[in-house]
């Protein structure tokens, strides 16, 4: 199977990709990811998209469909996949559709008010990535990971001044790929103000699982 995650930053896309992997056993893939990963390193890419990230804009189509192209070829991801934030301009997703055929797109539906509170109380662990929320998913201890004891900290593009450029930059350029999606009849909806395991269970339905 061959999915897509569409939403607004915050949506709940990474952590339900990380469920759903094992539910449907398929090779999760976020561009985010693979940006923060490179940033991480210090790899030329990671240089090069540093502050583009920070500041919440989107890395240019050229440089994120060339990551996206070379990753959807490696052999893990020949027996299925899950996009995560990708495609999220409509040439991203023309590109995508040159070299890849999709079996559904999965819209995560929340509404920007639910984005601005849920980025904004996020905190990540430095060491190991584990996710973890101010007020939703508390760690038992302040600043401190749960998992491995690292340090929390919050992404650059958590503070205000990027989480409001992200939904200007979603509702702007991502946005419009739900009626591009929905035109191609790959488009199923689904409501992602609940918690993460019940959204799991109505996307195990929605994809008849
Ligand atoms: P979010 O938590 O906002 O959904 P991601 O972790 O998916 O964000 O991505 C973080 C950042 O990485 C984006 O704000 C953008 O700068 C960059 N990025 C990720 N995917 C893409 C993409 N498909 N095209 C351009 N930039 C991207
Ligand atoms: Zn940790």
């Amino acid at each position: 199977m061959k999915l897509v995650f569409l939403g607004p930053p915050g949506a709940g896309k990474g952590t339900l990709a990380t469920l759903a992997k094992e539910n449907l056993s398929l090779v999760h893939i976020s561009t985010g990811d693979i940006f923060r990963a490179n940033i991480r390193n210090q790899t030329p890419l990671g240089v090069q998209v540093k502050a583009i990230l920070d500041s919440g804009s989107l890395v240019p189509d050229d440089i994120t469909i060339a990551i996206v192209k070379d990753r959807l070829q490696q052999p893990d991801a020949l027996g299925g996949y899950l996009l995560d934030g990708f495609p999220r301009t409509i040439v991203q997703a023309q590109a995508l559709s040159g070299f890849e055929q999709l079996d559904a797109v999965v819209n995560f539906v929340l509404k920007d008010s639910e984005v601005v509170r849920r980025l904004s109380g996020r905190r990540v662990c430095k060491s190991c990535g584990t996710g973890f929320h101010l007020t939703s998913l508390p760690p038992k201890k302040e600043g401190v990971c749960d998992k491995c004891g690292g340090t929390l900290m919050q992404r650059p593009d958590d503070e205000a001044s990027a989480i409001q450029e992200r939904l200007r930059v979603y509702h702007a350029q991502t946005a419009p790929l739900v009626e591009w999606y929905q035109s191609r009849g790959l488009l199923k909806e689904i409501d992602a103000s609940p918690a993460p395991e019940t959204v799991m269970k109505v996307l195990k339905e929605l994809m008849g699982r």
